[in-house]
């Protein structure tokens, strides 16, 4: 991990990491009522913002796996035997890294962590073999 400046720019295949002021006006967004965009990982480009002062050793992890095609666990949907689906919940998957910061479980603790599992690894690597990460967009 280095710098990147004038002297040291980034290459084609050099992931980013942005620390901003602010993520949501770098990005061209306005913050939820009552919240706050830590930070904003594009799926499949090469670059990471981090708003300024937030939990940079999750936040940083968390935008990686959204960079590496991970959605949040309570946007994806859970096949039950049945065949029918539902929802995750914040609920699922205690302590994974794809929760927000400030999801709380049913019990209103913070569901969030620094766990994945392994459908999330077979997931990133399903998307790298079809190239659609790693596209190398840094702006
Ligand atoms: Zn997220």
């Amino acid at each position: 991990m280095t710098v990147a400046s004038a002297s040291n720019p980034l290459s084609k295949g050099d992931h980013a990491l942005k620390i901003v002021d602010d993520v949501a006006s770098a990005i061209g967004q306005q913050d939820p009522p009552g919240g706050n965009i830590e930070g904003y990982g594009p799926v499949g480009q090469n670059v990471v913002y981090l708003e300024k002062g937030t939990n940079y050793s999750r936040t940083g992890p968390h935008e990686l796996g959204h960079s590496s095609g991970l959605a949040h666990i309570k946007d994806l949907m859970e096949t039950l035997p049945s065949g029918k689906t539902r929802p995750y919940t914040t609920d699922s998957f205690p302590g994974n890294l794809m929760h927000q910061s400030q999801d709380m479980n049913s019990q209103g603790q913070p569901a969030a962590g620094y766990s994945i599992e392994s459908f999330q690894v077979k997931e990133m690597y399903r998307l790298y073999k079809a190239g659609a990460l790693n596209r190398g967009r840094q702006q």
